[in-house]
């Protein structure tokens, strides 16, 4: 009876939050078209990525930094691409933080690390976005801005922190999320480490990559670059990775290169005589 009573309650509640967040037509269009890795071909997916962006933006705590007014289309275009990734997984997988922070710009942080003999060395990292166990996401707000575009290495620094976000599930950032049933930690190591191994040898050679070469770092990049590919480039990286692509196919319970709506044909130009 209290199990009904409480799901009748999450479900008055979730109503109340879709109304309170509900996204105009007018801007989802202009997002997707923005970011066009997020059309999906089943209008039922698209509802579903659009529902669950009004429960994203209802659900966390957006605040822009250093000079940065943050717009509904700012909010809308971060929600959208940190809610992809979860699309069949749940918005819970992100319960356990709640602050977005959105910076104008990449952000230099101070980082601190002792070496081996306990001395402790000082350097400067600059970042594009960070994510941390129990919040909040970082994210410059002009390395966003760039990821609508698709052609060449995946780059989408929403979906990568997120990615982090995930990573974190299950305790460690260490490249391995919470995996569901029936997907077993050995598989997902080796397919994983064997990818790696040929980014870090391509990498090596200088060769082009679908995958960010920043994944050569080690296991957790290489998870967040690796991301980015299956949600921005998925049929280049169903082609040049296929054990990579259906590992992810598995975990995310999606397929893009199958589900994303077919990119618009080239405009076919006519040339008039002179
Ligand atoms: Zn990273």
């Amino acid at each position: 009876m209290f199990g009904r009573w409480r799901r009748h309650w999450l479900l008055r509640q979730e109503a109340a939050a879709l109304r309170r967040r509900a996204i105009a037509d007018d801007l989802w269009k202009r997002t997707r078209v923005r970011y066009p890795f997020l059309q999906r071909r089943d209008p039922a997916t698209d509802a579903e990525l659009r529902r669950l962006t009004s429960l994203f933006l209802d659900r966390k705590e957006f605040s822009a930094v250093g000079g940065l007014a943050l717009t509904d289309a700012m909010a809308v275009a971060i929600a959208a691409q940190a809610v992809l990734p979860v699309l069949r997984l749940g918005l819970a997988a992100y319960d356990g933080f709640v602050g977005i922070v959105i910076h104008p710009d990449q952000v230099v942080a101070r980082r601190e690390v002792a070496d081996e003999d306990g001395i402790v060395h000082e350097y400067d990292e600059v970042l594009a976005g960070e994510a941390m166990e129990g919040g909040p996401v970082m994210l410059s707000w002009h390395d966003v801005r760039a990821a609508g575009r698709t052609e060449g290495t995946a780059y989408n620094v929403v979906i990568h922190e997120f990615a982090h976000v995930l990573d974190l599930t299950n305790g460690e950032a260490d490249g391995m999320p919470l995996l569901p049933p029936g997907l077993a930690a050995v598989d997902w190591r080796a397919t994983l480490g064997e990818a790696l191994a040929r980014l870090r040898q391509a990498v090596a050679a200088d060769a082009a990559t679908v995958i960010d070469p920043y994944g050569a770092e080690g296991e957790e990049e290489f998870f967040a670059v690796a991301s980015e590919a299956f949600f921005v480039s998925p049929a280049a990286l169903r082609q040049d990775s296929p054990a990579l692509y259906a590992l992810l196919v598995r975990y995310y319970r999606q397929d893009p290169a199958e589900e994303m709506a077919q990119p618009p044909s080239r405009p076919v130009r006519h040339h008039r005589g002179t």
